[in-house]
């Protein structure tokens, strides 16, 4: 299966035929998330030849599917983990620890302990406390320091909660200095879905004056950790990943000395059009006879896969088998008995006016975030099935 892109004036589908099929071929009992690995190896290779000397660490809450990352092990791919339960995962299924980076900001004392226990060396900090836990627990380590970054244009912004100021980073590598650490970098999210490459222009200018004023106060930085936002195909145009990663590293390669060593953190590039989920429409229904809106209700919701639908955020397609005949406007929402699970009301969804109960839709593009993202049991709806071909 071949994808096909197109550049940002054209309009274009992004086909998943292999998905589609095996869909159509099976009966599924629950809202079902089907990944197409072999998509995930191409997504892997547009993206790392893009991205040419820097290192892929997949960020492993995108998707933690165990075949995904054993996949990803076998391609060369290295880790971004937020836990010890994403830890343990890529080590057992055999990712080296040299090949995992610890990059939550906010880490558990004992999670630290048994990362230095289990080998790695590469951690995440963006505050003092986080600073001395490290040093404490993983004593020696290289730590990179995140970066409070400019809200870039992305479609789910990571700012506000992670990062910190300039003068804070370099009281920050000097505090780990002190106590023994390795200040080896910077790290910074540009924001989760950022369409256009030109959108990281203003966040690497950013980056780069707190690089050149650390080394200017003595610090010897050779790592730069450049984060996700990699975006994947929802219905607005984006470049091909390959043209895509090319485009970041021109930018970094203009603004950061040659030779450093660089990182990134594709999660949603990644694997978002490496999956299709399978859901069901339950009901139909006006809320008078002459309203204009049908609601739709599906068996997926906000709390069982679909929580990037947060605020309208990110909009996804839908395929029904009545595709092709007269739409009309309808409110999505989820099945359960939470007023907060309605998908896309702000901005109706147009589906065509045969839709029923009972009839099948299908979630395009959908492999990230979603079974990270599905509740245990929410109202007895059980969590988002994953079948992996
Ligand atoms: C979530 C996350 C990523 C992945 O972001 P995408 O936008 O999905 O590529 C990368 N790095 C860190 C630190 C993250 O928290």
């Amino acid at each position: 299966m071949t994808a096909t892109y197109a550049d940002f004036s054209a309009s274009f589908a992004v086909p998943s035929a292999r998905l589609e099929g095996f869909i159509a071929a099976h009966q599924f009992e629950r809202p079902t998330l089907v990944i197409d690995l072999d998509r995930v190896e191409t997504q892997y290779r547009a993206l790392a030849t893009g991205l040419g000397p820097a290192a892929i660490h997949y960020a492993v809450k995108a998707n933690p599917a165990p075949e995904i990352i054993d996949r990803l092990i076998a391609l060369g791919s290295h880790f971004d983990a937020a836990s010890r339960g994403e830890i343990e995962l890529c080590l057992g299924l055999g990712a080296h620890p040299d090949t995992i980076s610890f990059g939550n900001t906010v880490k558990r004392v004992s999670d630290i302990a048994f990362a230095h226990r289990a080998g790695i060396t590469l951690f995440a900090a963006d505050a003092s406390e986080e600073i001395e836990k490290i040093a404490a627990h993983a004593p020696g380590a290289e730590v990179y320091i995140r970066l409070l970054v400019e809200a870039s244009g992305a479609d789910w912004p990571l700012t506000r909660k992670f990062g910190t100021t300039r003068d804070t980073a370099l009281r920050l590598m000097a505090q780990a200095r002190d106590l023994g650490l390795r200040p080896a970098g910077l790290s910074f999210h540009v924001g989760s879905q950022t369409r256009d490459p030109a959108m990281w222009g203003a966040t690497l200018d950013q980056v780069a004056a707190v690089w050149q004023a650390a080394e200017e106060a003595g610090f010897a930085l050779d790592l730069l950790n450049i984060g996700g936002g990699f975006p994947a195909f929802y219905g607005e145009a984006i470049p091909h990943p390959t043209a895509y990663a090319g485009a970041v590293m021109a930018q970094v390669a203009q603004r950061f000395p040659e030779g450093i060593r660089i990182m990134a953190e594709p999660g949603r590039g990644m694997v978002a059009e490496a999956g299709m989920i399978a859901a069901e429409v339950l009901l139909v229904a006006r809320k008078s006879e002459d309203d204009l809106h049908r609601w739709v209700y599906l068996d997926i919701g906000k709390f069982s896969g679909l929580a990037e639908t947060m605020d309208e955020a990110i909009r996804y397609q839908f395929v029904t088998p009545h595709d092709g005949e007269a739409t009309g406007p309808c409110i999505l929402a989820g099945p359960s008995c939470d007023s907060a699970d309605v998908l896309y009301e702000k901005r109706p969804v147009a589906l065509p006016m045969a839709l029923k109960s009972g009839d099948r839709v299908l979630i395009r593009n959908c492999g990230a975030y979603t079974s990270s993202y599905s509740s245990v049991g929410f109202n007895g709806f059980p969590p988002l099935d994953v079948v992996v071909i």
